[in-house]
């Protein structure tokens, strides 16, 4: 009973060890910015600007792929807010490039 009982932890700690590592090496950096969009979008995921969800259309608006305008829920204080927060960003401080802001 006892070798199972080490055996289980033994195999525990392995386990969470490469969850740690892979954790590590899967890492991918997000833009800053992204959440901000995110938090400013209507967050209906309705797929009507053409993209997956909010989250998309906001990576879609910092690769400069889509327009602000191209939110059918979205309303034109919405469209002003999320262009004042990018134009606003300390792109120098988070090391990103600015962005030109389609509406
Ligand atoms: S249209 Fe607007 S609310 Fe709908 S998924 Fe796109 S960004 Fe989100």
């Amino acid at each position: 009973m006892t070798i199972v009982i080490i055996l289980a932890a033994v195999i525990s700690v392995v386990l969470a060890v490469l969850l740690w590592v892979a954790s590590v090496a899967l890492h991918v950096e997000e833009d800053p910015r992204l959440q901000g969009i995110v938090d400013l979008l209507p967050n209906q995921n309705c797929g009507l600007c053409g993209n997956p969800g909010c989250k998309a259309m906001a990576q879609a608006i910092l690769d400069e792929d889509s327009k602000l305008s191209q939110c059918k829920p979205g309303t034109a204080d919405m469209r002003e807010d999320i262009k004042e927060y990018l134009e606003s960003f300390d792109n120098d401080k988070h090391d990103v490039e600015a962005i030109k802001v389609k509406m």
